[in-house]
């Protein structure tokens, strides 16, 4: 098994995933970004001020919580690392406050952004207006709809919410549009990317600003977990959690969307189902027919509803630092309600695929201690929810 890598090579590679497949025109400030947040991050005043805002305003460190009732139920010990319970419930915020940090120190009054399930436009517009910056954020029509109160929040905090029409109307349209206001307005403008995708330094970026989770881990546990479970939509909760991990022992799992089921082709198993190719400036496994073709991914839940993976999660695959499996929609569904009646604890539909999983393979999971990183909640998913359950 390789090791893990504390930065991708200089073409911005995991091994063969990754890389800056990016017009001529995003080039420059690609690399500009890449200097730029490789001093924020050697900077002790930028850390120091980044963490001051993790603690005192999202309210870090997140607990790490033994769920007593549910691994009771299961048979199997475990914990949940509490990013639920994060400044606008989800794990987005660790990053979006950590680009709009970047954005202010590169001096620029201005920060867009893509969301699916609106989650990452709620965090990228809240850490817009706490730093006094303005904010745009693209969003499928689709999404639109299926998301309404996130769209509501985003208003009522400052940000312009812009609809995109064009292809399916979800999270991968939003990432074409937003790519494109970033080409024309990089002089003041940072595009705020929501996962560890995109060209590099993106994923490299996004990586550091969520490893958070994973570090936390380090510190709050006496002893380390046998397994830690996350799920996988772009990969950014997941790798955080599990960069610090990888190398300890711990085994890692992520969790993929497995849709309507892997055999009717609607779902979101990059890595699962796909294969290598180029997604959003990186190579990476991606949804893509013979002729290479991207594919429409399915998910219940829109944040897992991306036709790819970040390059890292390909990387660790394929070297064996983790390995990834699939949870369909009506397994996540019955996750929820797991969660609520042996917790009291309403996740987002994201998060129950992990908690689905463990449901799943509670058998082989005996007498072991297993992590989940719940990544946000529930209440995002209440319309949905209401209808299925
Ligand atoms: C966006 C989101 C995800 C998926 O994104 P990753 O980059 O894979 O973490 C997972 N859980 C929640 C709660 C989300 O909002």
């Amino acid at each position: 098994m390789r090791a893990r890598l504390h930065r991708p090579d200089p073409r911005g590679r995991f091994g063969e995933y990754g890389g800056r497949f990016a017009p001529e025109t995003l080039m420059t400030a690609l690399e500009e970004l890449e200097v730029e947040f490789a001093s924020a991050w050697a900077d002790p005043l930028f850390v120091g001020e980044y963490h001051r805002l993790l603690e005192l305003y999202v309210g870090r460190p997140t607990p790490l919580y033994p769920a007593h009732r549910l691994s009771e139920r299961l048979g199997v010990e475990v914990w949940l690392k509490r990013e639920d319970l994060a400044h606008t419930g989800a794990h987005k915020i660790n990053n979006a406050l950590g680009q709009g940090l970047l954005a202010h120190r590169m001096g620029k009054p201005r920060i867009i952004a893509e969301t699916g399930a609106g989650q990452h436009g709620v965090a990228t517009a809240t850490a817009a207006a706490v730093l006094g910056l303005e904010c745009q954020v693209y969003m499928g029509e689709v999404d639109i709809r299926r998301q309404a109160p996130n769209v509501s929040r985003m208003q009522i905090l400052g940000a312009d919410v812009i609809g995109v029409a064009s292809g399916a109307g979800t999270l991968k349209d939003a990432v074409s549009e937003a790519m494109r206001d970033w080409a024309r307005t990089v002089e003041e403008t940072q595009y705020v990317i929501g996962s560890v995708v995109g060209p590099h330094p993106f994923p490299w970026m996004v990586r550091e600003l969520q490893k958070v989770i994973g570090d936390e881990v380090l510190r709050q546990s006496e002893q380390l977990p046998d397994v830690a479970v996350a799920c996988v939509g772009g990969g950014s909760n997941a790798i955080g959690m599990f960069w610090p991990l990888a190398g300890t022992g711990v085994e890692l799992v992520g969790v993929e969307a497995g849709g309507e089921g892997i055999g009717t082709g609607r779902h979101g198993a990059s890595i699962g189902a796909g294969s290598p190719g180029i997604l959003h400036g990186a190579r990476t496994y991606m949804l893509q027919d013979d002729d290479g073709q991207v594919l429409e991914a399915h998910s219940i839940s829109a944040g897992l509803d991306y036709p790819g993976v970040g390059p890292e999660h390909s990387y660790f695959q394929e070297v064996g630092l983790a390995r990834y499996v699939s949870v369909t929609d009506r397994e996540a569904l019955d996750g929820v309600r797991l969660l609520a009646l042996t917790e009291g604890i309403i996740p987002a539909l994201e998060s129950a695929h992990a908690v689905a999983w463990v449901a799943r393979e509670a058998s082989s999971l005996r007498h072991k201690t297993v992590l989940i990183n719940l990544s946000g909640r529930g209440d995002k998913d209440m319309e949905m929810l209401v209808e299925r359950l």
